[in-house]
Protein backbone atom coordinates (compact mmCIF):
# COMPACT_ATOMS: atom_id res chain seq x y z
CA UNK A 1 0.00 0.00 0.00
CA UNK A 2 2.22 2.36 0.60
CA UNK A 3 4.61 1.57 -2.44
CA UNK A 4 1.22 2.40 -4.39
CA UNK A 5 1.05 5.45 -2.70
CA UNK A 6 4.12 7.12 -3.48
CA UNK A 7 3.86 5.52 -6.92
CA UNK A 8 0.52 7.44 -7.29
CA UNK A 9 1.87 10.75 -5.30
CA UNK A 10 5.26 10.09 -7.67
CA UNK A 11 2.66 10.26 -11.15
CA UNK A 12 0.88 12.83 -9.77
CA UNK A 13 3.25 15.21 -8.90
CA UNK A 14 5.06 13.56 -12.90
CA UNK A 15 2.27 15.17 -14.19
CA UNK A 16 2.25 18.71 -12.30
CA UNK A 17 5.50 19.00 -13.16
CA UNK A 18 8.35 20.70 -10.75
CA UNK A 19 7.52 23.66 -8.61
CA UNK A 20 7.55 26.73 -10.57
CA UNK A 21 6.84 24.98 -13.79
CA UNK A 22 4.14 26.43 -16.46
CA UNK A 23 3.24 25.09 -19.75
CA UNK A 24 4.40 27.68 -21.61
CA UNK A 25 7.95 28.81 -22.44
CA UNK A 26 10.46 28.97 -19.57
CA UNK A 27 12.92 27.42 -18.06
CA UNK A 28 13.03 24.04 -16.08
CA UNK A 29 16.36 22.44 -14.38
CA UNK A 30 17.65 19.25 -13.81
CA UNK A 31 20.53 17.88 -12.22
CA UNK A 32 20.59 15.53 -14.76
CA UNK A 33 19.22 15.64 -18.33
CA UNK A 34 19.29 12.78 -20.73
CA UNK A 35 18.97 14.04 -24.65
CA UNK A 36 17.33 10.88 -26.38
CA UNK A 37 15.50 8.14 -25.36
CA UNK A 38 16.73 5.24 -27.15
CA UNK A 39 18.81 2.17 -25.88
CA UNK A 40 21.37 4.42 -24.54
CA UNK A 41 19.19 7.25 -22.94
CA UNK A 42 16.53 5.12 -21.38
CA UNK A 43 19.13 2.55 -19.70
CA UNK A 44 21.64 5.33 -18.69
CA UNK A 45 18.30 7.18 -16.98
CA UNK A 46 17.32 4.04 -14.92
CA UNK A 47 21.15 3.55 -13.81
CA UNK A 48 20.87 7.77 -12.92
CA UNK A 49 17.72 7.04 -11.15
CA UNK A 50 19.47 4.83 -9.14
CA UNK A 51 22.52 7.20 -8.50
CA UNK A 52 20.82 10.44 -7.79
CA UNK A 53 16.98 9.71 -7.47
CA UNK A 54 14.24 10.09 -10.01
CA UNK A 55 13.24 13.27 -9.13
CA UNK A 56 16.45 14.43 -10.71
CA UNK A 57 16.25 12.77 -13.75
CA UNK A 58 14.38 13.86 -16.76
CA UNK A 59 14.60 12.53 -20.49
CA UNK A 60 13.63 14.05 -23.75
CA UNK A 61 12.68 12.21 -26.48
CA UNK A 62 9.73 12.80 -29.11
CA UNK A 63 8.68 8.90 -29.81
CA UNK A 64 5.48 7.81 -28.28
CA UNK A 65 7.15 4.25 -29.13
CA UNK A 66 10.51 2.60 -28.47
CA UNK A 67 11.71 0.26 -30.81
CA UNK A 68 13.70 -3.11 -30.44
CA UNK A 69 15.74 -2.02 -33.82
CA UNK A 70 17.66 -5.27 -33.43
CA UNK A 71 14.60 -7.78 -34.35
CA UNK A 72 14.10 -5.66 -37.34
CA UNK A 73 16.59 -7.89 -39.14
CA UNK A 74 13.76 -10.74 -38.25
CA UNK A 75 10.86 -8.34 -39.33
CA UNK A 76 12.13 -8.27 -42.58
CA UNK A 77 12.16 -11.86 -43.13
CA UNK A 78 9.02 -12.73 -41.42
CA UNK A 79 10.32 -14.45 -38.71
CA UNK A 80 9.35 -11.61 -36.18
CA UNK A 81 6.05 -9.29 -36.34
CA UNK A 82 7.19 -5.69 -35.82
CA UNK A 83 4.21 -5.22 -33.39
CA UNK A 84 7.02 -7.64 -31.23
CA UNK A 85 9.73 -4.93 -31.43
CA UNK A 86 8.07 -1.92 -30.26
CA UNK A 87 7.00 -1.11 -26.74
CA UNK A 88 4.91 2.43 -25.85
CA UNK A 89 7.59 5.15 -24.35
CA UNK A 90 5.67 5.50 -21.40
CA UNK A 91 5.97 2.09 -20.39
CA UNK A 92 10.27 1.84 -20.71
CA UNK A 93 10.62 5.37 -19.27
CA UNK A 94 11.68 4.53 -15.32
CA UNK A 95 8.75 5.71 -13.30
CA UNK A 96 9.48 9.29 -11.46
CA UNK A 97 11.81 10.09 -13.89
CA UNK A 98 10.46 13.35 -16.07
CA UNK A 99 9.80 12.31 -20.06
CA UNK A 100 10.06 15.57 -21.38
CA UNK A 101 7.73 14.64 -24.66
CA UNK A 102 9.60 17.00 -27.55
CA UNK A 103 12.35 17.02 -29.63
CA UNK A 104 16.07 18.87 -28.71
CA UNK A 105 16.31 21.56 -31.24
CA UNK A 106 19.85 23.13 -29.69
CA UNK A 107 22.17 22.18 -27.46
CA UNK A 108 24.38 24.78 -25.58
CA UNK A 109 26.95 23.74 -23.67
CA UNK A 110 28.63 26.81 -23.03
CA UNK A 111 25.34 27.94 -20.95
CA UNK A 112 24.52 24.49 -20.26
CA UNK A 113 20.64 24.31 -21.34
CA UNK A 114 18.76 22.62 -24.40
CA UNK A 115 16.59 24.52 -26.58
CA UNK A 116 13.37 21.70 -28.03
CA UNK A 117 10.83 22.27 -30.56
CA UNK A 118 7.97 24.04 -28.62
CA UNK A 119 10.41 26.86 -27.74
CA UNK A 120 11.11 25.56 -24.33
CA UNK A 121 14.70 25.78 -21.89
CA UNK A 122 16.20 23.31 -19.98
CA UNK A 123 18.96 23.82 -17.69
CA UNK A 124 21.22 21.35 -16.42
CA UNK A 125 24.09 20.46 -14.24
CA UNK A 126 24.95 17.12 -16.57
CA UNK A 127 24.65 15.79 -19.47
CA UNK A 128 24.15 12.70 -21.09
CA UNK A 129 23.72 12.63 -24.77
CA UNK A 130 22.23 9.53 -26.40
CA UNK A 131 20.84 10.82 -29.70
CA UNK A 132 21.90 8.28 -32.11
CA UNK A 133 22.43 8.41 -35.75
CA UNK A 134 20.55 10.06 -38.58
CA UNK A 135 19.52 7.87 -41.04
CA UNK A 136 19.55 9.79 -45.12
CA UNK A 137 17.28 7.66 -47.73
CA UNK A 138 17.45 11.38 -49.56
CA UNK A 139 20.62 10.87 -50.13
CA UNK A 140 19.86 8.31 -53.04
CA UNK A 141 18.21 9.94 -55.49
CA UNK A 142 14.53 8.38 -55.81
CA UNK A 143 14.04 7.68 -52.64
CA UNK A 144 12.26 8.52 -49.96
CA UNK A 145 9.31 8.10 -52.05
CA UNK A 146 10.34 5.15 -53.99
CA UNK A 147 9.84 3.07 -51.28
CA UNK A 148 5.93 3.92 -52.28
CA UNK A 149 6.34 1.13 -55.19
CA UNK A 150 6.81 -2.82 -54.33
CA UNK A 151 9.89 -5.06 -54.68
CA UNK A 152 11.68 -2.93 -52.36
CA UNK A 153 12.30 -2.70 -48.49
CA UNK A 154 14.74 -1.40 -45.47
CA UNK A 155 15.05 -2.83 -42.08
CA UNK A 156 16.48 0.09 -40.66
CA UNK A 157 13.06 2.17 -40.21
CA UNK A 158 9.79 1.64 -39.06
CA UNK A 159 8.44 2.67 -41.79
CA UNK A 160 9.90 0.14 -43.88
CA UNK A 161 11.05 -2.78 -42.54
CA UNK A 162 7.97 -4.94 -43.58
CA UNK A 163 8.23 -3.58 -47.18
CA UNK A 164 11.27 -6.15 -47.01
CA UNK A 165 9.33 -9.38 -45.75
CA UNK A 166 6.40 -7.91 -48.42
CA UNK A 167 9.44 -8.17 -51.50
CA UNK A 168 10.51 -11.44 -50.27
CA UNK A 169 7.13 -12.93 -50.72
CA UNK A 170 6.07 -11.29 -53.81
CA UNK A 171 9.52 -12.40 -55.63
CA UNK A 172 9.16 -14.72 -58.01
CA UNK A 173 12.64 -14.49 -60.51
CA UNK A 174 15.67 -12.24 -61.38
CA UNK A 175 17.77 -10.23 -59.33
CA UNK A 176 17.70 -9.86 -55.34
CA UNK A 177 19.75 -6.95 -54.62
CA UNK A 178 20.96 -5.98 -51.15
CA UNK A 179 23.45 -2.72 -50.73
CA UNK A 180 25.86 -1.14 -48.05
CA UNK A 181 26.55 2.39 -48.32
CA UNK A 182 29.55 4.60 -48.27
CA UNK A 183 29.35 6.05 -44.99
CA UNK A 184 29.72 4.56 -41.34
CA UNK A 185 26.35 2.78 -40.20
CA UNK A 186 24.81 1.23 -37.19
CA UNK A 187 25.34 -2.78 -36.91
CA UNK A 188 27.28 -3.16 -39.82
CA UNK A 189 26.26 -6.77 -40.03
CA UNK A 190 22.75 -6.66 -40.91
CA UNK A 191 22.79 -5.25 -44.43
CA UNK A 192 23.87 -8.76 -45.09
CA UNK A 193 22.05 -10.74 -42.62
CA UNK A 194 18.95 -9.86 -44.77
CA UNK A 195 20.40 -11.72 -47.83
CA UNK A 196 21.24 -15.18 -46.08
CA UNK A 197 18.03 -14.92 -44.91
CA UNK A 198 16.32 -13.87 -47.98
CA UNK A 199 18.70 -16.88 -49.61
CA UNK A 200 17.18 -19.58 -47.05
CA UNK A 201 13.37 -18.11 -47.70
CA UNK A 202 13.68 -18.55 -51.69
CA UNK A 203 15.21 -22.23 -50.92
CA UNK A 204 12.34 -23.00 -49.05
CA UNK A 205 9.75 -22.06 -50.81
CA UNK A 206 11.20 -23.36 -54.26
CA UNK A 207 12.20 -19.97 -55.92
CA UNK A 208 15.98 -20.47 -54.94
CA UNK A 209 17.25 -21.84 -58.38
CA UNK A 210 14.95 -18.56 -60.07
CA UNK A 211 17.20 -15.92 -58.51
CA UNK A 212 20.33 -13.89 -58.19
CA UNK A 213 21.43 -13.17 -54.94
CA UNK A 214 23.90 -9.76 -55.64
CA UNK A 215 25.37 -8.49 -52.27
CA UNK A 216 26.78 -4.83 -53.72
CA UNK A 217 28.71 -3.16 -50.80
CA UNK A 218 30.92 0.05 -50.89
CA UNK A 219 33.28 -1.47 -48.43
CA UNK A 220 36.27 -3.47 -49.40
CA UNK A 221 35.66 -6.23 -47.58
CA UNK A 222 32.40 -8.36 -46.32
CA UNK A 223 32.61 -7.64 -42.66
CA UNK A 224 35.37 -5.98 -40.73
CA UNK A 225 37.10 -8.70 -38.59
CA UNK A 226 38.90 -11.10 -40.57
CA UNK A 227 37.91 -14.29 -38.11
CA UNK A 228 34.71 -13.63 -38.92
CA UNK A 229 34.50 -12.53 -42.70
CA UNK A 230 36.76 -15.89 -43.35
CA UNK A 231 33.45 -17.72 -42.06
CA UNK A 232 31.21 -15.56 -44.15
CA UNK A 233 32.85 -15.99 -47.22
CA UNK A 234 33.08 -19.72 -47.02
CA UNK A 235 29.11 -19.09 -46.43
CA UNK A 236 28.67 -17.01 -49.64
CA UNK A 237 30.88 -19.28 -51.98
CA UNK A 238 28.60 -22.43 -50.55
CA UNK A 239 25.15 -20.62 -51.10
CA UNK A 240 26.28 -19.23 -54.30
CA UNK A 241 25.81 -15.67 -53.53
CA UNK A 242 27.09 -13.02 -55.56
CA UNK A 243 29.31 -10.51 -53.36
CA UNK A 244 30.45 -7.11 -55.42
CA UNK A 245 32.81 -4.86 -53.62
CA UNK A 246 33.38 -0.81 -53.91
CA UNK A 247 29.27 -0.84 -55.25
CA UNK A 248 27.98 2.40 -53.32
CA UNK A 249 23.96 2.75 -54.52
CA UNK A 250 23.53 6.01 -55.96
CA UNK A 251 20.06 6.15 -57.37
CA UNK A 252 16.22 3.80 -57.31
CA UNK A 253 14.31 4.13 -60.39
CA UNK A 254 11.60 2.41 -58.77
CA UNK A 255 8.88 2.27 -61.21
CA UNK A 256 11.54 0.38 -63.49
CA UNK A 257 12.79 -1.52 -61.11
CA UNK A 258 16.46 -0.42 -61.89
CA UNK A 259 19.58 0.29 -58.90
CA UNK A 260 21.99 2.46 -60.11
CA UNK A 261 25.31 1.92 -58.67
CA UNK A 262 28.51 3.94 -58.84
CA UNK A 263 32.15 2.08 -58.99
CA UNK A 264 33.97 3.86 -55.40
CA UNK A 265 37.22 2.56 -57.10
CA UNK A 266 36.54 4.22 -61.18
CA UNK A 267 35.05 7.41 -60.29
CA UNK A 268 32.43 8.26 -63.35
CA UNK A 269 31.88 4.54 -63.83
CA UNK A 270 28.23 3.61 -63.05
CA UNK A 271 26.30 -0.11 -63.27
CA UNK A 272 22.24 -0.33 -64.05
CA UNK A 273 20.92 -3.61 -62.24
CA UNK A 274 17.62 -4.54 -62.74
CA UNK A 275 15.88 -6.01 -59.35
CA UNK A 276 12.65 -8.64 -58.64
CA UNK A 277 13.74 -7.24 -54.81
CA UNK A 278 15.92 -4.32 -53.06
CA UNK A 279 17.02 -4.21 -50.03
CA UNK A 280 18.49 -0.57 -49.17
CA UNK A 281 21.24 0.13 -46.37
CA UNK A 282 20.47 3.74 -46.47
CA UNK A 283 23.41 6.19 -46.40
CA UNK A 284 23.99 7.75 -42.49
CA UNK A 285 25.24 10.43 -40.55
CA UNK A 286 25.87 12.25 -37.28
CA UNK A 287 22.84 13.56 -35.39
CA UNK A 288 21.91 17.05 -36.93
CA UNK A 289 21.70 18.54 -33.27
CA UNK A 290 24.88 17.12 -32.33
CA UNK A 291 27.04 17.87 -35.30
CA UNK A 292 25.60 21.79 -35.21
CA UNK A 293 26.56 22.32 -31.31
CA UNK A 294 30.04 22.63 -29.86
CA UNK A 295 30.00 19.22 -28.96
CA UNK A 296 30.82 18.25 -32.39
CA UNK A 297 34.05 16.74 -33.61
CA UNK A 298 35.01 17.65 -36.86
CA UNK A 299 32.88 14.82 -38.63
CA UNK A 300 29.67 15.78 -36.64
CA UNK A 301 30.13 12.96 -34.05
CA UNK A 302 29.76 13.65 -30.39
CA UNK A 303 33.39 14.03 -28.93
CA UNK A 304 33.99 11.69 -26.06
CA UNK A 305 36.93 10.22 -24.29
CA UNK A 306 36.99 6.93 -25.62
CA UNK A 307 37.94 5.29 -22.44
CA UNK A 308 35.34 6.99 -20.02
CA UNK A 309 33.16 8.41 -22.32
CA UNK A 310 33.40 11.90 -20.68
CA UNK A 311 33.16 14.86 -23.52
CA UNK A 312 36.64 16.10 -24.49
CA UNK A 313 35.95 19.81 -23.56
CA UNK A 314 32.38 20.03 -21.35
CA UNK A 315 33.43 17.86 -18.28
CA UNK A 316 30.01 17.94 -17.24
CA UNK A 317 29.25 16.10 -20.86
CA UNK A 318 28.77 12.35 -21.37
CA UNK A 319 28.07 10.38 -24.46
CA UNK A 320 26.63 6.79 -25.46
CA UNK A 321 25.89 5.15 -28.43
CA UNK A 322 25.41 5.67 -31.59
CA UNK A 323 26.10 9.47 -31.23
CA UNK A 324 29.40 9.52 -30.15
CA UNK A 325 32.80 9.31 -32.10
CA UNK A 326 34.06 6.17 -30.14
CA UNK A 327 35.88 4.02 -32.48
CA UNK A 328 34.36 0.79 -32.49
CA UNK A 329 30.90 -0.79 -34.58
CA UNK A 330 28.00 0.86 -33.44
CA UNK A 331 25.67 -1.66 -31.65
CA UNK A 332 23.15 -1.94 -29.14
CA UNK A 333 25.69 -4.78 -27.74
CA UNK A 334 28.16 -1.94 -27.46
CA UNK A 335 25.63 0.23 -25.85
CA UNK A 336 25.22 -2.00 -23.28
CA UNK A 337 29.24 -1.94 -22.10
CA UNK A 338 29.05 1.29 -22.68
CA UNK A 339 26.14 1.97 -20.00
CA UNK A 340 28.30 0.34 -17.41
CA UNK A 341 31.50 2.67 -17.68
CA UNK A 342 29.43 5.37 -18.15
CA UNK A 343 27.79 5.00 -14.98
CA UNK A 344 31.41 4.39 -13.11
CA UNK A 345 32.19 7.72 -15.04
CA UNK A 346 29.31 10.06 -13.61
CA UNK A 347 29.81 7.95 -10.12
CA UNK A 348 33.60 9.36 -9.98
CA UNK A 349 32.88 12.70 -11.35
CA UNK A 350 30.57 13.45 -8.81
CA UNK A 351 32.87 12.84 -6.03
CA UNK A 352 35.32 14.82 -8.02
CA UNK A 353 37.06 11.66 -8.14
CA UNK A 354 38.99 10.29 -11.48
CA UNK A 355 37.39 8.31 -13.53
CA UNK A 356 38.86 5.02 -13.82
CA UNK A 357 36.96 2.19 -15.42
CA UNK A 358 38.20 2.22 -18.98
CA UNK A 359 36.49 0.73 -21.97
CA UNK A 360 37.58 -1.75 -24.16
CA UNK A 361 35.29 -0.97 -27.22
CA UNK A 362 33.22 -3.94 -26.50
CA UNK A 363 30.76 -4.22 -29.01
CA UNK A 364 29.06 -7.61 -30.71
CA UNK A 365 26.86 -8.24 -33.97
CA UNK A 366 25.23 -11.25 -34.34
CA UNK A 367 26.01 -12.59 -37.96
CA UNK A 368 22.74 -14.40 -38.34
CA UNK A 369 23.18 -17.08 -41.61
CA UNK A 370 19.58 -18.50 -41.59
CA UNK A 371 16.16 -18.79 -40.12
CA UNK A 372 18.34 -20.99 -37.11
CA UNK A 373 21.68 -20.03 -37.32
CA UNK A 374 24.11 -17.41 -36.06
CA UNK A 375 27.83 -16.56 -36.07
CA UNK A 376 28.32 -14.37 -32.83
CA UNK A 377 30.50 -11.77 -34.10
CA UNK A 378 32.36 -10.00 -30.36
CA UNK A 379 34.91 -7.54 -30.75
CA UNK A 380 37.27 -4.90 -29.47
CA UNK A 381 38.55 -1.68 -30.17
CA UNK A 382 41.80 -3.44 -31.78
CA UNK A 383 38.91 -5.23 -34.08
CA UNK A 384 40.60 -8.40 -31.80
CA UNK A 385 37.90 -11.03 -31.14
CA UNK A 386 36.31 -10.62 -27.31
CA UNK A 387 34.26 -13.95 -27.52
CA UNK A 388 32.13 -14.22 -23.99
CA UNK A 389 31.82 -18.47 -24.64
CA UNK A 390 34.68 -20.85 -24.40
CA UNK A 391 33.96 -22.18 -28.03
CA UNK A 392 34.41 -20.76 -31.42
CA UNK A 393 32.04 -18.41 -32.19
CA UNK A 394 32.85 -17.81 -36.11
CA UNK A 395 30.99 -20.93 -36.64
CA UNK A 396 27.31 -20.80 -37.23
CA UNK A 397 25.42 -22.12 -34.21
CA UNK A 398 21.70 -22.95 -33.40
CA UNK A 399 22.47 -22.06 -29.96
CA UNK A 400 23.19 -18.65 -31.04
CA UNK A 401 20.79 -17.88 -33.22
CA UNK A 402 18.03 -18.68 -30.03
CA UNK A 403 20.27 -16.45 -28.32
CA UNK A 404 19.37 -13.92 -31.24
CA UNK A 405 16.23 -14.38 -31.15
CA UNK A 406 14.56 -14.93 -28.34
CA UNK A 407 17.77 -14.29 -25.36
CA UNK A 408 18.39 -11.05 -26.32
CA UNK A 409 14.70 -9.21 -26.67
CA UNK A 410 14.57 -10.66 -23.44
CA UNK A 411 17.57 -9.11 -21.94
CA UNK A 412 17.20 -6.03 -23.19
CA UNK A 413 13.69 -4.88 -22.20
CA UNK A 414 13.81 -6.54 -18.78
CA UNK A 415 17.76 -5.92 -18.66
CA UNK A 416 19.66 -3.11 -20.29
CA UNK A 417 16.47 -1.28 -20.28
CA UNK A 418 16.29 -0.87 -16.75
CA UNK A 419 20.07 -0.19 -16.33
CA UNK A 420 20.60 -3.92 -14.90
CA UNK A 421 23.03 -5.19 -17.90
CA UNK A 422 26.15 -3.88 -18.75
CA UNK A 423 26.97 -6.57 -21.18
CA UNK A 424 28.92 -9.88 -20.92
CA UNK A 425 32.32 -9.09 -19.61
CA UNK A 426 31.72 -10.82 -15.91
CA UNK A 427 30.06 -13.79 -18.13
CA UNK A 428 33.17 -13.43 -20.52
CA UNK A 429 35.66 -13.58 -17.36
CA UNK A 430 33.72 -16.43 -15.57
CA UNK A 431 33.49 -18.57 -18.69
CA UNK A 432 37.50 -17.92 -19.35
CA UNK A 433 38.14 -18.54 -15.79
CA UNK A 434 39.44 -14.84 -15.76
CA UNK A 435 41.69 -15.33 -18.48
CA UNK A 436 40.09 -13.03 -20.69
C1 LIG B 1 18.14 -3.24 -38.78
C2 LIG B 1 18.98 -3.07 -37.55
C3 LIG B 1 19.61 -4.18 -37.00
C4 LIG B 1 20.40 -4.05 -35.88
N1 LIG B 1 20.94 -5.18 -35.34
C5 LIG B 1 21.66 -5.10 -34.19
C6 LIG B 1 22.14 -6.29 -33.55
O1 LIG B 1 21.93 -7.40 -34.02
N2 LIG B 1 22.84 -6.15 -32.41
C7 LIG B 1 23.06 -4.94 -31.83
O2 LIG B 1 23.69 -4.87 -30.79
N3 LIG B 1 22.63 -3.79 -32.42
C8 LIG B 1 21.91 -3.84 -33.57
N4 LIG B 1 21.41 -2.68 -34.14
C9 LIG B 1 21.89 -1.36 -33.67
C10 LIG B 1 21.21 -0.82 -32.43
O3 LIG B 1 19.82 -0.83 -32.56
C11 LIG B 1 21.72 0.59 -32.17
O4 LIG B 1 23.12 0.61 -32.21
C12 LIG B 1 21.25 1.13 -30.82
O5 LIG B 1 19.84 1.25 -30.82
C13 LIG B 1 21.91 2.46 -30.51
O6 LIG B 1 21.35 3.05 -29.37
P1 LIG B 1 21.33 4.65 -29.20
O7 LIG B 1 20.71 4.91 -27.90
O8 LIG B 1 22.67 5.19 -29.50
O9 LIG B 1 20.40 5.14 -30.40
P2 LIG B 1 18.84 4.84 -30.61
O10 LIG B 1 18.45 3.60 -29.89
O11 LIG B 1 18.62 4.89 -32.08
O12 LIG B 1 18.12 6.05 -29.89
C14 LIG B 1 18.24 7.40 -30.28
C15 LIG B 1 17.03 8.12 -29.72
O13 LIG B 1 17.21 9.52 -29.86
C16 LIG B 1 15.97 10.09 -30.20
N5 LIG B 1 16.23 11.37 -30.87
C17 LIG B 1 16.78 11.60 -32.08
N6 LIG B 1 16.84 12.92 -32.32
C18 LIG B 1 16.32 13.52 -31.24
C19 LIG B 1 16.12 14.89 -30.89
N7 LIG B 1 16.45 15.88 -31.71
N8 LIG B 1 15.57 15.16 -29.69
C20 LIG B 1 15.24 14.18 -28.81
N9 LIG B 1 15.39 12.87 -29.10
C21 LIG B 1 15.94 12.55 -30.30
C22 LIG B 1 15.32 9.07 -31.12
O14 LIG B 1 13.93 9.25 -31.20
C23 LIG B 1 15.72 7.77 -30.44
O15 LIG B 1 14.77 7.34 -29.52
C24 LIG B 1 20.58 -2.77 -35.27
C25 LIG B 1 19.93 -1.67 -35.80
C26 LIG B 1 19.13 -1.81 -36.93
C27 LIG B 1 18.42 -0.60 -37.48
Amino acid sequence: AVRLFSLLIGRMMQEAGPPGWTSTACLRHYKMLVVGGGSGGISMSARMKRMLGAENVAVVEPSEMHYYQPIWTLVGAGAKTLTSSGRSTASVMPSGVKWVKSKVQEINPDTNTVRTDDGNEISYEYLIVALGLQLHFEKIKGLPEGFEHPKIGSNYSVQTVEKTWKALQDFKEGNAVFTFPNTPVKCAGAPQKIMYLSDAFLRKTGKRAKANIIYNTSLPVLFGIKKYADSLWDIVKQRDLQVNLRQNLIEVRADKQEAVFENLDKPGETKVLEYEMLHVTPPMGPNLVVQGSPLADEAGWLDVNKDNLQHKRYPNVFGIGDCTNLPTAKTGAAVAAQTAILNSTISKVLKNEKPDKIYDGYTSCPLVTSYNTVILAEFDYNGQPLETFPINQAKERRTMYHMKADVMPHLYWHGLLRGLWGGPGPYRKLFHLGMK
